[in-house]
């Protein structure tokens, strides 16, 4: 076991035991917020064929240069129709948005800009040619345009749409266990006894991980006993990870990392990291556990930095356009923001942007239980460790989505 590691070693002590990660197609239409686990390719050319862009007259741009050119109508492409329709000079053939270009065509004219008499059409406005949307313009047939490890927005599932799938492969979404830890705790809603308090860690925490693209399983909270958390966390080890909250500190109560460390296997303990420091990471009965720390704000920085980018890694999604939490920025500080000795300092901050920079400052206080402060800000510092934060100066930070 290793004691106190900075954050890239937890990463990577962690990663020795990934989600495993399946697979399995669905249909387009429930695809939204899924993961692709195969890149997609496009089936056909993007646009297939020549097309117009505008409703008007598809006219050849050399009969249009005199002022209210006259040109004889032949014909009309519409959309869906066969392109077999032809021009030749002096002709002129309407044209619907996305319909076939006629042979002989090389420009659009918008139909604001045409008059029309019997079977001639005045041209009282330009000819263009960017009107017309060329073949493959967009895409070509067997062009990768959506990569493994997209979350499918709306717009990436209009595009596999378009490029011919009606099924996506999709990651299988990994069971998360969640179990918050202590005997004073009481789930919101009931009615509190005198030292009792609310119990919010598991509702966070399922949300990131539902926000994480897995099926979050909430459980009851264990009272802190050594048999009631083994058989809890017994019934806990088919799912694919369990993330526990609560009694990881140096308590003689803290029950998770005693019953790791006698039952379990620990990886590590203690991140070099404030807040968050008591967390540890192991496998109870072969299931990789996170144990988090039971203070509100604690546990969800150490999702943020430990558990999010362990599920990201473990599943391949893309770095940019895969589930993820926060977006990592530089921000102007407008304080000074003291930093932790030894240890990466995630002090919250509200980031805004003014005069094309993002500004920082901090609000309430910042005590590790206080979960307003998370809802205050937006963001934490990444403040490297033995490093304040002066006002004016640029320094690094996680924005929160
Ligand atoms: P612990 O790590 O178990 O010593 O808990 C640290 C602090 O966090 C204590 O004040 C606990 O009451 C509080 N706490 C622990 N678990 C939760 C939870 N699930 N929801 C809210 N507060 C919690
Ligand atoms: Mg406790």
């Amino acid at each position: 076991m290793e004691h106190g590691v900075q954050p890239e070693r937890a990463l990577e002590l962690a990663m020795r035991c990934p989600l495993r990660r399946s697979f399995r197609a669905i249909d387009l239409g429930s695809a939204r917020n899924r993961v692709l686990s195969h890149s997609l390719k496009s089936l056909v050319d993007d646009p297939r064929f020549d097309n117009s862009a505008m409703d008007g007259f598809a006219v050849k741009a050399t009969d249009c240069i005199a002022p209210k050119a006259q040109l004889r109508i032949v014909g009309t492409s519409q959309a869906g129709a066969e392109p077999s329709l032809g021009i030749s000079a002096g002709e002129a053939c309407r044209i619907m948005t996305g319909a076939p270009l006629p042979e002989g065509a090389d420009a659009i004219v918008m139909v604001e800009d045409t008059e029309v008499t019997g079977d001639t059409v005045s041209i009282n406005g330009p000819a263009r040619m960017g009107y017309i949307r060329r073949r493959a313009e967009n895409l070509s047939i067997g062009q990768e345009a959506l990569p493994t490890g997209a979350l499918l927005s709306s717009a990436c599932i209009a595009l596999a749409g378009t490029m011919g799938h009606g099924t996506v492969r999709v990651i299988q979404k990994p069971k998360i266990a969640i179990l918050s830890t202590g005997d004073e705790l009481v789930q919101p809603g009931a009615r509190l006894e005198a030292g009792q308090i609310y119990e919010s860690n598991s509702h966070a925490l399922a949300s990131l991980v539902e926000a994480m693209g897995c099926e979050a399983i909430r459980h009851e909270s264990a009272n802190d006993s050594l048999n009631e958390l083994r058989a809890t966390l017994d019934t806990l080890s088919d799912y694919d990870a369990i993330l526990t909250s609560g009694g990881v500190s140096m308590g003689e109560w803290d029950l998770v990392r005693r019953i790791m460390e006698e039952e379990g296997k620990i990886y590590f303990w203690r991140m070099r990291l404030r807040p968050g420091g008591p967390p540890l990471f192991g496998t109870w009965r072969g299931t990789p556990l996170f144990g988090l720390p039971g203070n509100p704000v604690s546990s969800l920085v150490v999702f943020h930095v430990l558990v999010a980018p362990w599920i990201a890694k473990s599943l391949g999604y893309h770095e940019e356009m895969g589930p993820r939490l926060s977006h990592r920025v530089s921000v102007t500080l407008e304080e000074d923001i003291p930093g932790a000795p030894g240890k990466l300092c995630l002090r919250r901050i509200r980031i805004r942007s003014e005069g094309g920079r993002l500004l920082a400052t901090t609000h309430t206080h910042q005590g590790s239980g206080n979960m307003h402060s998370m809802v205050a800000h937006n963001g934490l510092t990444l403040l490297p460790p033995d490093t304040d934060g002066r006002k004016g100066e640029t320094i690094e930070a996680m924005w929160l989505l």
